[in-house]
């Protein structure tokens, strides 16, 4: 495998099994004391919440959403995204 195919690879398991250093993650690991978004003070920073949710980030899920749609993707959850990527979470 290409040294970006197992960069890709890695970013993908962690995704999958919730692996970041956004903040829920981090409180899960005591490293960090803040479980909740930094933006919106209410929402624990977890991934799915990161990428598809939080107002901070409007536009950039605005387009998102549009890209999606042009692969025929409308259901914007982590599962779907992560299956439509190939990933398996189960
Ligand atoms: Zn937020």
């Amino acid at each position: 495998m290409s040294r970006e195919g197992a960069q890709g690879t890695s970013t993908i398991t962690r995704l999958r099994l919730g692996h970041t250093t956004l903040n829920a993650h981090l409180h899960r690991l005591r490293l960090f004391t803040d479980l909740f978004c930094l933006w919106c003070r209410t929402t624990p920073e977890a991934m799915e919440h990161f990428l598809l949710k939080c107002p901070r980030f409007h536009s950039q899920h605005t387009a998102l959403r549009s890209w999606l749609s042009a692969l025929a993707i409308t259901t914007l959850d982590l599962p779907t995204l992560l299956a439509a990527s190939g990933v398996h979470t189960s």
